[in-house]
């Protein structure tokens, strides 16, 4: 394959770019195979050949970077007050400024995971908008589980909104871990299916680390496989490997697990600096609390991970500035454990008696968000905080793995 020159768009007057930005884009859109451009927080997309729209209009500055994946011989490069310089057609990654997103929050210090992941998935839909077809998920449901099959329910849905496909494999509690097996070895072969999930829970007589490390590695969208793990946990040293680039999640080459990707996507997205900062994880599952404190060790924050064998764990977790709990016990983590001004992630989903709700129950978090949001600078509420963000989070993974299949198929022509 020919090596062409990633084109880039430097935006130095953003006011100036909304009046000349869609004529100069339509000059080139027609270099643009899958037009999709993300600057800041503005979005276009092409709607015919040689025109551009945008989408999310709202502030512009910054820089876009443009990937070239399909290579063509035409070039043309323009200089105004923007410079724009195009040498290939182009599928586009961007590189995007974060600003911080007003919402309508429960309360003043509220980290409204809803209206982010909305965001997000608004995003999402423009960019599958652009891809010569449609990445695909599989989700595996084991069992009669209400909750799981809730959770299968909201990722199909959200699936649909952005315009994944998705392909449902419902198995009863009874089905052999073989069965299983051979659904995933299917899938693993199948070229319209970009990421795997297979819900957890599974029944116990399946052995669930049997099951995680049959998928493929790069449809592991729940990024839970020893070797995603691995990649995860690598900080690059001694092992010779480029430095990765974790302020930017998308460009991450190895899936990220939703949750901890979610916690600190949610902080970015609220103008949260984690350089510098004290954090404490509670809670060290695969799942969640190993893979965040990870993350959070990554964007230079400093990390103590809390668990059930922690001695003082409240005096550890008043020291942090940024604090994420994952333990699945309902608000456990109180007001007197938190700094004043600190940020709070809850992760936890728990279901306690409500007389007063029809249910007769309802969901709290591991942190007793009423008191606690009184001496927290932000806070995540429960519902409406992190659950949102996993579904985007499973999303990204999966248009991103289809991205990449996209990109290694036309390197092999
Ligand atoms: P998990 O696998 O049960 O892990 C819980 C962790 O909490 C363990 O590491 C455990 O420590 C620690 N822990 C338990 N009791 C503790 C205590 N008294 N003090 C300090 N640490 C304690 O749970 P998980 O899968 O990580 O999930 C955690 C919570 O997040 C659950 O409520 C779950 O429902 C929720 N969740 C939410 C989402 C979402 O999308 N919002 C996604 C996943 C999970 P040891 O290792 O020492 O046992």
């Amino acid at each position: 394959m020919a090596s062409v020159a990633p084109s880039c768009i430097n935006i130095k007057k953003p006011k100036l770019f909304w009046t000349v930005g869609p004529a100069l884009f339509g000059n080139i859109g027609c270099f643009l195979s899958n037009p999709i451009c993300t600057v800041a927080n503005a979005v276009f997309v092409r709607t015919a050949v040689g025109s551009l729209r945008p989408v999310l209009t709202t502030s512009c500055t910054g820089v876009a970077s443009f990937v070239p994946s399909v290579p063509q011989a035409s070039s043309r490069s323009r200089t105004s007050t923007v410079t724009v310089t195009v040498s290939a057609t182009a599928t586009v990654t961007a590189t995007r400024k974060l600003n911080p997103i007003k919402m309508s929050a429960k309360s003043s210090n509220d980290i409204d995971g809803k209206a982010i992941a909305a965001q997000i998935r608004a995003e999402l839909k423009v960019r599958v908008a652009t891809l010569p077809s449609p990445p695909g998920l599989a989700v595996i449901l084991v069992g009669s589980r209400r909750d799981s099959q809730t959770y299968v329910r909201m990722k199909k849905r959200a699936c649909e909104e952005v315009g994944v496909a998705s392909f449902g494999f419902d198995y009863p509690d009874t089905a052999t871990e073989q069965e299983i097996l051979d659904k995933v070895h299917e899938l693993n072969q199948d070229d319209k299916v970009h990421g795997i999930l297979v819900q957890l829970p599974l029944p116990a007589h399946i052995d669930e680390s049997n099951v995680i490390q049959a998928v493929v590695p790069h449809k592991d969208v729940d990024g839970l496989h020893p070797l995603n793990t691995a990649s995860l946990c690598s900080t690059g040293t001694h092992v010779g490997v480029q430095k990765l680039n974790w302020k930017d999640m998308a460009s991450v080459p190895f899936h990220i697990p939703c949750t901890p990707q979610g916690c600190i996507e949610l902080l970015d997205r609220t103008g949260v600096d984690l350089k510098g900062k004290n954090a404490a994880v509670i809670g060290r599952s695969n799942l969640v609390g190993l893979p965040v404190a990870m993350l959070l060790m990554h964007r230079d924050a400093t990390v103590t991970i809390v668990h059930s064998k922690t001695v003082n764990a409240a005096q550890i977790v008043k020291n942090a500035d940024v604090i994420i709990a994952a333990v699945g016990r309902a608000q456990m983590v109180k007001k007197d454990w938190i700094k004043q001004g600190a940020v709070v992630v809850d992760v936890g989903i728990n279901s306690i008696d409500d007389p007063s709700s029809k249910k007769g129950y309802k969901l709290v978090g591991d942190v007793d968000y009423a008191n606690v949001k009184q001496v927290a600078g932000q806070i995540t509420p429960v519902p409406g905080g992190v659950g949102p963000m996993t579904i985007a989070m499973l999303l990204r993974n999966t248009v991103n793995s289809c991205v990449r299949h996209t990109a290694s198929k036309s390197e092999k022509k």
